[in-house]
């Protein structure tokens, strides 16, 4: 099934979001994200977090 993490939940005011399948690959575009446009490293703790806030597509 289809998940997805907005930066807006990572505590950005930012528009950006990512679906993927795989939290792997949900942890991969945001480290990359993170990188290009906030500068930000994305670190273990950052990885914790983003894996708690990645929903389900369709779950409330
Ligand atoms: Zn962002």
């Amino acid at each position: 099934m289809e998940k997805r993490l907005t930066c807006r939940a990572m505590g950005f005011n930012c528009a950006f979001e990512i679906r993927a399948e795989k939290e792997e690959e949900i942890d991969r575009k945001m480290a990359e994200h993170f990188k290009a446009v906030h500068t930000v490293e994305f670190t273990e703790e950052l990885r914790k977090k983003a894996n708690d806030l990645i929903r389900l597509v369709g779950a409330s």
